[in-house]
């Protein structure tokens, strides 16, 4: 690939993002250079696993020959018309998109921020327009430790510090409760729900470090939001899409992928909102999906996006959907979570680094045993990607696991073998 290029490495890269970019991000001192399936490799050739997935954009795995066919093609083709115009990509994608969720309409955004700004402005204007909220009063109620994205908006209702502080004045009209806790759920339901317009939530909540709810949180705010005639609002962002082994983590412990047949498990949101994965990594695709009733609030010149819903977006979309379906992905990362789960209880039983490990599906964590300001979990990952295997921490003391969802059991087990090899090595 870099055959007519002067290879630079490692260090060289690494100077020049810490001189020219701007420093919001502490990346692990690695530099990718080529991705292939579950691998990545850095600009000296060595190759790791990759256990974050671009925060489970790449589900279907680095460089899908299918997705970048679809890309290629289509971008040899046409690529942006802006919504001036109808292209002939966008209604077979709103057709295909909506099928495959069961909503009846969509709204096509680029990244998962502006998903859930759009989610939040829909909302809004249901609650004043059907619901008969006054003008401007409208509530959302949201959650403790929740990761919604970065806009001035979002981290207007964020509880973290460093996404919040100092970019304030913030935007108002939101209510925090803990995360998992009916009882405040209901509380502010029966004390605010005629102003209530909706209730925003991670149905597992992935950078909070996969914090895994009660089995009946989810069915039963859902339920609490429909009594009390309020939108339930659910961030699939990053557990949507195969990730948690069904296609959606709010269908539970549901496989049917798509076209459920247990209707009974299944929690279908007022409002969903997809991101990440909706592309396979390729390119930058979201959408939020609701029913006519929420969705025809939004008329021309309400809201727009000149790249949303473009031709190239849409081809990529579909095909990463597809992808999805016909190489299972939700069924082997059902399948390969619980063996990962099996395993690292088992380390966790061997070592005192090591306090549980939690997850569903191919989104897991495990809590390492010391403070969130130390930097053993930091000392881990780097440790880890000596040995072949990248993954991050999540608010200081966790470490999260998630590797492309297109792994082969061998390759799980092996995974395995690192990491206990790793901790069980490691010297703090
Ligand atoms: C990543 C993420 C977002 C934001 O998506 P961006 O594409 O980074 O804007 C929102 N919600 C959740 C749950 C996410 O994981």
């Amino acid at each position: 690939m870099l055959t007519d290029k002067k290879k630079v490495s490692s260090q060289a890269l690494r100077a020049l993002e810490n001189q020219y970019g701007a420093h919001n991000y502490h990346p692990l001192p690695v530099v990718l250079s080529r991705g292939e399936g579950v691998f990545v490799w850095d600009a000296e050739g060595k190759k790791y696993y990759d256990f974050l997935s671009a925060y489970s954009a790449i589900n279907q795995g680095h460089c899908h020959p299918r997705i970048v066919k679809a890309l290629q093609e289509q971008a040899e083709t046409l690529c942006l018309t802006s919504r001036a115009f109808y292209n002939d990509q966008l209604g077979p994608y709103e057709k295909y998109v909506t099928e495959y969720f069961g909503f009846d309409k969509v709204l096509p955004m680029n990244t998962g921020a502006e998903g859930v700004e759009t989610a939040i402005k829909i909302c809004r204007k249901w609650g004043y327009e059907k619901k008969g909220i006054p003008n401007g009063e409208a509530l959302i109620v949201v959650c403790g430790q929740n990761f919604h994205g970065r806009t001035t908006t979002i981290i207007s209702f964020s509880s973290d510090p460093d996404a919040k502080g100092h970019f304030g004045p913030y935007t108002p009209g939101f209510v925090s409760i803990p995360y998992n806790d009916l009882p405040a759920l209901e509380a502010v339901l029966q004390a605010q729900g005629e102003q209530v317009a909706g209730f925003l939530v991670e149905p597992i909540q992935g950078e909070a470090g996969v914090n895994v709810p009660a089995d009946d949180f989810i069915p039963r705010a859902a339920e609490l939001c429909r009594q009390h005639h309020v939108l339930f609002m659910a961030d699939e962002i990053q557990t949507g899409i195969a990730r948690t082994g069904s296609l959606l983590a709010v269908c539970g412990d549901c496989t049917c992928a798509g076209h459920c047949e247990r209707q009974s498990t299944y929690v279908r949101p007022d409002i969903l909102i997809l991101g990440k994965a909706l592309s396979g990594g390729a390119y930058p695709v979201s959408a939020v999906l609701a029913d006519d009733e929420i969705m025809d609030v939004i008329t021309p010149g309400t809201h727009g996006s000149t790249y949303g819903g473009n031709p190239l977006a849409c081809r990529v979309a579909i095909e990463a959907l597809e992808v999805v379906r016909d190489e299972e992905l939700a069924q082997n990362a059902r399948r390969l979570g619980q063996r990962f789960r099996q395993r690292m209880a088992r380390l966790v039983e061997k070592t005192d680094l090591l306090v549980m490990v939690r997850g569903r599906g191919l989104l897991n964590a495990l809590l390492i045993n010391d403070t969130p300001d130390s930097s053993t979990a930091w000392d881990l990952c780097v440790a880890l990607s000596h040995n072949g295997l990248l993954a991050k921490p999540t608010h200081g003391n966790i470490i999260r696991f998630a590797p492309p969802l297109v792994m082969t059991e061998a390759q799980l087990e092996e995974c395995c073998d690192i990491i206990e090899r790793t901790i069980l090595e490691f010297r703090k």
